[in-house]
């Protein structure tokens, strides 16, 4: 970031604009949306800039910028559409101390003026530090449509009743006040009744606010399933969608976090800073932190929060805390994978025990009862298989395990973009290697699709 932005206070300051054209004029249309006092030196001037200076908008000097004429000025815009004008002047001005504008001339400037999205009080200041106007000119219509148009109103009225929502106490309590305001009460009011009554609304709304009981905030650990929002449970979709606060995991896909509200505060526990995820210890605090100040918060994980999630350690910090929590189940992983090959987890016959394993844990490539897991017919899913695969194989083969014993990798399980990797225990690591799966993946391991399985037993019948 070339240029930092701020916003300047330029009520009663000087501007200084050189130049009587179009493009001084554009930029005159912006400044004088300020409070700031305009001063325009032009040898030749456009007609409405002759009419601004009657009406007293701006003070108009009909010649050409001199030494010391930028004096006392905060800002100075060379704006002659002149190149070699517009250098002498700029020049001039930053020897008054001006920070100077040479308008389309960013080399020359020492600041930019954004697109600007105005609902005064509230103001969106958007730059690409001139790679790219047209993206800036998309944003800007974009936010236009986007923004109601009586924001700045709702904005002006609420300010003034910035002290009254005082009697509220902060954090929480006065954010939501403000969030019904902005969001609810206010523009409801205005388009029934106008802008007379918002006053009047905001003392109701305070009066309601101030005799709500306050609320007991509350964790749920709740279950995102595999990824596609419509495998979510009902539950949790109901949860989601009234959590103030969401704490969720890398995993967590982007589609399932659309259904907070818009309101609520999405915290990425997952998120990697210099390499790694969010301290466990950190999340328990977030959690314990946001549900102490009475909210209700979502702690959201992929699958289903009991399958490698870390659920104890968080529900200890919890109990410590003394703050009250539920779980919420989720469709986890392995169930996602076997639907997804057309496969049961269990049979009889086949196998009447599954087995979740996981294959690394804290202290490297986890161990595991090898000899149960190579028999014949045993199934097992493994998660946080894939970098283990090699170990998995040569463990599994030492006890005695048949390298045709079958192996189905899904990655992505339950989302559109679902890949399944059938192949065998022999071939399990090359096969992962050639996939170079970028998605979570996991092994059912003593699993093959339904389909291939099926035309498997077809040869071998014709082999008989
Ligand atoms: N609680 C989760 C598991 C978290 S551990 C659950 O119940 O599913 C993270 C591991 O889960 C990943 O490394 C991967 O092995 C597996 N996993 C999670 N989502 C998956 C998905 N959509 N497809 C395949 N594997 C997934």
């Amino acid at each position: 970031m070339r240029h930092f932005p701020i916003f300047l206070d330029l009520a009663g300051r000087r501007v200084v604009v050189s130049g009587g054209g179009e493009t001084a004029l554009a930029k005159l249309r912006l400044l004088l949306k300020t409070e700031a006092r305009v001063t325009v030196f032009a040898a030749e001037a456009e007609a409405e800039l002759r009419v601004l200076a009657e009406e007293g908008r701006l003070r108009l000097v009909e010649r050409a910028l001199g030494p010391g004429d930028a004096l006392c000025a905060a800002l100075f815009y060379a704006a002659n559409d002149d190149a070699a004008e517009d250098a002498r002047v700029a020049a001039l001005a930053r020897a008054d101390g001006a920070l100077v504008n040479w308008v389309d001339n960013l080399g020359a400037s020492q600041f930019i003026t954004p697109a600007i999205v105005d609902r005064d009080p509230v103001t969106v200041a958007i730059g690409t530090e001139g790679a790219a106007p047209v993206l800036a000119r998309a944003i800007k219509a974009d936010l236009e449509a986007r923004l109601p148009a009586a924001l700045g109103l709702l904005a002006r009225i609420g300010k003034g009743f910035r002290a009254a929502a005082e009697a509220l106490p902060m954090g929480r309590k006065r954010r939501e006040f403000w969030a019904d305001y902005y969001f609810a009460d206010g523009p409801r009011t205005l388009a029934e009744r106008g802008a007379e009554a918002l006053p009047g609304a905001l003392v109701a709304l305070l009066d309601r606010h101030l005799s709500e009981a306050p609320r007991e905030g509350r964790v749920d650990l709740v279950g995102a399933g595999p990824g596609d929002p419509d495998l979510l449970t009902l539950r949790a979709r109901k949860l989601i969608d009234a959590a103030d606060v969401v704490i969720h995991d890398r995993l967590v896909a982007p589609a399932i976090l659309e259904l907070a509200r818009r309101e609520a505060l999405l915290i990425d526990a997952g998120k990697k800073g210099f390499g790694r995820a969010m301290a466990q210890d950190e999340i328990n605090r977030l959690m314990v932190e946001h549900a102490a100040s009475g909210a209700h918060v979502v702690r959201l994980k992929s699958g289903d929060p009991g399958v490698y999630g870390r659920l104890d350690e968080e529900i200890g910090a919890l109990d410590a805390a003394g703050i009250a929590w539920a779980i919420c189940p989720g469709i986890t992983a392995a169930s996602a994978a076997a639907a997804q090959i057309g496969q049961s987890l269990t049979k009889r016959d086949r196998n009447s025990a599954l087995r979740l394993l996981t294959g690394h844990d804290v202290k490297g490539f986890a161990e595991h009862d090898w000899r149960g897991l190579a028999r014949p017919g045993a199934v097992a899913a493994v998660y946080m298989g894939v970098r283990g695969a090699r170990f998995l194989q040569g463990r599994l083969m030492m006890h005695g395990a048949a390298p045709e014993t079958p192996v189905t990798a899904v990655e992505n399980a339950g989302r559109p973009e679902a890949r399944v990797i059938a192949t065998s225990l022999g071939h399990l690591p090359g096969a992962l290697e050639a996939a170079a799966p970028e998605g979570p993946v996991i092994l059912l391991l003593g699993l093959a699709p339904r389909a291939a399985e099926a035309a498997a037993q077809t040869l071998a019948q014709e082999l008989a």
